[in-house]
């Protein structure tokens, strides 16, 4: 535990889960190393990706703080969508972006990107330039957090299962043959959007796809509504202010407790919240033990972690994503060293309760716990 981090007081309480955020700027990127100024690790300024959608022209006006709602299931992810005196087509243009990302990102649709990759036995083949962009920075994040976060991890997620209800898991013989094939360095990336994996690896963007994701949807409606909370599972990005004007709240989920209930809750605006957790996908083994989904890409195994939930604040909720999962991995002494050393604000829970948070933060977003929220 870091001298410099703040120790928060742990509380319990329930309610629903609020979310929040605000506003992204846009960087047009290409497949080429010197097209693209990369992002450095940890920075919070822009975006590092981004792929613009045009604001339609033939939009019909904004329709004053009238509130609209949308959503779907993408990626195995609830899409929430909430607007605020948006154009008439916008959720739909939203939610047409998810299924057109899906049939891009996703391993299992058969002729996506991702697909094409882990099937291409070696070959170089071509990819969309927002994929590109994605395993760009993805490549970059893993060397940065010394691989903990490490998209390679594929062949060993695909041995687990943590959703669909048959606990599957590896043997131990399983699970060692296919480590070596987890190294995010050994995927080349070329100019042309080429993308070079060796024979027998294979590539899984769970732990980034989705902050992509939500960096285009907000980027695509900022200047077509007055404001919007979209919201990808634990990815929230918050374009505009809420209509009355005031700051936008955030809650951080109780990770001991029920989906919506609250640990703390902080304000702020242009910004993306991201939380990677131990807590949601996971299943009881027969010997009684959880098994997360956050892998440790040096076992094979679900990290092993004093942490239960990492929460990063960033304009990049790509970054925040694939970082979050890494400071999962890393446990909180690394994480609380790596946040501090690229200027990411982030708190952190640890299993025996603690709340951890960078210097400056409490302050900064006016972080407080859901009880002494509900009783200012
Ligand atoms: P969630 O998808 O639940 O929001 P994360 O963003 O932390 O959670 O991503 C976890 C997902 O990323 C896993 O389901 C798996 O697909 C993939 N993954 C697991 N461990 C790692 C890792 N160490 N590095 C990169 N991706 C990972
Ligand atoms: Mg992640």
């Amino acid at each position: 535990m870091t001298r410099k981090a703040v120790s928060i007081q742990y509380m319990k309480k329930k309610t629903t889960r609020l979310l929040t955020l605000l506003l992204c700027g846009l960087l047009l990127t290409g497949c080429s190393a010197k097209e693209t100024e990369p992002e450095a690790p940890g920075e919070t300024g822009q975006p590092s990706a981004v792929h613009t959608q045009a604001p339609a022209a033939s939009a019909a006006p904004v329709r004053g703080t009238q509130k609209t709602t949308g959503g779907g299931a993408y990626f195995d992810t609830q899409v929430s969508l909430t607007l605020y005196g948006a154009d008439e087509t916008a959720i739909a243009d939203a939610l047409a972006a998810c299924g057109r990302y899906e049939n891009l990102l996703s391993k299992t649709v058969e002729g996506s990107d991702v697909w094409r990759i882990n099937h291409a036995g070696g070959e170089t083949i071509t990819v969309d330039p927002e994929t590109w962009e994605i395993l760009r920075r993805a490549k970059e994040i893993s060397a940065a957090t010394g691989g903990a976060f490490s998209i390679t991890i594929a062949p060993i997620s695909a041995m687990w299962d943590f959703t669909g209800g048959t606990k599957r898991m590896p043997t131990d013989e399983e699970r060692l043959a296919a480590l070596p094939l987890v190294d995010d360095s050994a995927m080349m990336l070329g100019e042309g959007c080429t993308v070079t994996l060796p024979a027998g690896m294979q590539i899984d963007l769970g732990g980034i796809a989705k902050g992509y994701i939500a960096d285009q949807l907000a980027a695509m409606l900022a200047p077509r509504c007055m404001g919007a909370i979209i919201s990808l599972g634990g990815n929230t990005y918050v374009v505009g202010d809420k209509p009355d004007g005031s700051l936008n709240t955030i809650g951080v989920q109780d990770p001991f407790a029920y989906t919506g209930s609250l640990e703390g809750v902080l304000m702020c605006k242009n910004i993306s919240a991201v939380t990677s957790g131990t807590y949601e996908r996971r299943f009881q083994g027969p010997d009684g033990k959880w098994y997360h989904h956050i892998l440790d890409p040096e076992t094979g195994l679900p990290a092993e972690t004093d942490l239960v939930s990492a929460t990063l604040l960033m304009t990049s909720s790509m970054s925040a994503d694939a970082l979050a999962t890494a400071f999962i991995v890393v446990g909180s002494e690394r994480a609380m060293a790596l946040a501090q050393e690229m200027g990411i604000d982030a708190i952190f829970i640890t299993r025996d309760g603690q709340t951890l948070a960078t210097p400056g933060f409490v302050e900064k977003y006016n972080y407080m716990t859901y009880e002494a929220f509900l009783t200012r």
